[in-house]
């Protein structure tokens, strides 16, 4: 508390919430609103473990559920068909509310305990989670460097994941859905999500100890854009305006969809440079060009051989 608070002046401390937020709010005038109401949050708390564990599991609920609702609205308008990826496999409402279900369960049981841990961890490693915050151009660079790091991660583990008895124990369960949903995002194995996951949380903790400069904002800033990209690259829906017609190297949902319908190929999660590296992209066309690539190689060969 000591570290929060060295900027973020109280002189009487009320009970409620509010009633903190108010108090700091006269002698504070240099923060903004948003880190009043962090500071506040801590203040009131007066445990900082518990205020960073309630916060982020709040925090990911509210933005997983929330920001599949408008896919399962999405999927109930007819009108929406057209844009669908793999347009006659709609999933029906039981089937979204019995993978919800499951992944909730399992966000109570396997993240809940972890989430409680992050808070002596972060810190530990040197995150800050004072005020004021750090600027937006520091939050931005942050966010950007974790979605570099988190994609090549996701790119070779999940292609490890496709190996025979690792895909048969672990990785099956994220493929029941050969036609993905939003809600589909994170059903999966818990050790799936331990070791897939990984790639979000390691990223940020090995930046913070070589570095020395992250704060936890950033660090849910960070999640908050990575569970946006997971459930928009299942939701099973391409639009003239989606991300990737205007960033070319943005995978989306064009990109994983293929992934669940073939199960080969486009393992990476954010971009679509390590498949293309790799020559692991998935789908007619990139089977085509490869095809294609295969056979002006043979023929140079042969005509060499002549
Ligand atoms: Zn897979
Ligand atoms: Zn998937």
């Amino acid at each position: 508390m000591d570290a929060l608070m060295s900027n973020a002046t109280l002189l009487t401390a009320p009970d409620t919430y509010m009633g903190i937020y108010s108090e700091l709010s006269k002698y504070n005038v240099h923060l903004n609103i948003f880190e009043r109401l962090w500071a506040s949050w801590y203040q009131y708390m007066q445990n900082d473990v518990l205020a960073t564990g309630i916060m982020s599991f709040v925090m990911h609920e509210a933005v997983y559920f929330g920001r599949s609702l408008p896919w399962v609205i999405i999927d109930q308008i007819p009108y929406f068909n057209k844009y669908k990826i793999q347009g006659q496999k709609i999933p029906t409402a039981s089937e979204q509310w019995a993978c919800a279900r499951l992944v909730f369960l399992s966000h109570v049981t396997v993240e809940l305990p972890q989430i409680w841990l992050f808070h002596p961890m972060a810190t530990m490693c040197g995150m800050e989670y004072g005020v004021p915050f750090p600027a937006w151009t520091t939050i931005a660079l942050h966010i950007a460097i974790f979605f570099v790091v988190e994609d090549t991660w996701h790119y070779w583990v999940h292609r490890l994941m496709h190996w025979g008895p690792l895909y048969k124990n672990i990785h099956k369960i994220h493929h029941q859905y050969s036609a993905p949903f939003g809600l589909a995002a994170e059903y999966a194995s818990p050790i799936e999500t331990m070791v897939l996951g990984a790639g979000t949380v390691v990223a940020p903790i090995v930046w913070v100890l070589t570095t020395g400069n992250l704060h936890i904002l950033t660090m849910y800033l960070w999640i908050v854009c990575r569970l946006f990209q997971a459930i928009d690259a299942h939701s099973g829906y391409e639009f003239p305006w989606s991300l990737h017609h205007f960033v070319p190297f943005w995978a989306g949902a064009e990109h994983h969809d293929v992934h669940h319908e073939r199960f080969i190929g486009n393992y990476a999660s954010s971009f679509r440079w390590w498949d293309y590296i790799m020559d692991t992209e998935s789908g007619p066309e990139a089977a085509k060009a490869r095809r294609e690539r295969k056979e002006a190689k043979l023929a140079k060969a042969a005509k060499k051989a002549q």
